[in-house]
């Protein structure tokens, strides 16, 4: 049998002091590490369980789970020789969801649309703490968080965690909407300040305003380019309708 053999074999045996002695001399032979995880055993080599346990949590990614919110995970690794173990758990956060064009989330909380109580929409009492649900202004995604969360499997409460929905018809309704107000707000603001144009009509929908009366000698093609850079963000055209020489629309690209 071989030194390193007899070590492995014979590690609760030997006293303290030869066990220290290994441990400062022999490193290689005491850094094989089994990874614990139900239903998963791995082996690892690192010098110390700490480094074992980094090597076997960056074998996790939140993506391997399909399911929402943050997801735990203990795991545990066990030397092969010393049998020393140590365990950590492991978070893994549910990935916040693209927004659309590119754009960073706008979360916030409309009461038409998320309920609760008129002063704090959204908001509702959970466990120890409060579930806070919010819709983002650009792509209708929900985002919640629960200040006081439990984790799933052992009911542990683990602070904060966030979770996310993705758009229904009553948020992309309420994004549309609350697009078509702003930019009405947008287009009210533009259109009082231009000399050219001498009356408007709110529209509705996704139409934001009409222009009805234009002033003496005003060009229309002037004005349309007035109120694209003005409000790069709309679309705005000659509506003809029933009337001959047409009215500016503008409205919700
Ligand atoms: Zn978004």
């Amino acid at each position: 049998m071989s030194i390193s053999t007899a070590i492995r074999e014979n590690w609760d045996d030997l006293s303290a002091t030869a066990q220290k002695h290994i441990r400062a001399t022999r490193p290689a032979l005491l850094n094989r590490w089994d990874c614990i995880d139900v239903g998963k055993v791995d082996t690892i080599t690192a010098d110390s369980a700490e480094e074992a346990l980094d090597s076997f949590a960056d074998t996790y990614s939140r993506d391997m789970y399909d399911c929402s919110g943050t997801v735990y995970v203990d795991i545990r690794v066990r030397n092969q020789v010393t049998h020393e173990e140590e365990i950590r758990t492991i978070t893994l956060a549910e990935p916040e969801p693209e927004c659309v064009d590119g754009q960073a989330h706008d979360w916030q909380s409309p009461y038409s649309l998320l309920g609760g109580l008129k002063e704090n929409p959204g908001v509702w009492g959970s466990g120890g703490g409060v579930r806070i649900k919010k819709v983002c202004a650009h792509c209708g995604a929900y985002r919640i968080t629960e200040t006081c969360a439990q984790r799933h499997d052992t009911g542990e409460y683990v602070g904060a965690e966030t979770s996310y929905e993705l758009p229904d018809d009553d948020s992309r309704e309420w994004v549309q909407s609350s697009r078509a107000s702003a930019l009405r707000a947008d287009a009210e603001r533009v259109l009082v300040s231009m000399d050219a144009v001498t009356e408007y009509v709110y529209g509705t929908g996704e139409v934001a305003a009409i222009v009805t009366g234009l002033a003496e000698g005003a060009d229309r093609e002037d004005v349309i380019e007035a109120l694209e850079s003005a409000l790069p963000d709309a679309r705005v055209y000659l509506y003809h309708g029933t009337r001959a020489d047409g009215l500016i629309q503008i409205e919700l690209p």
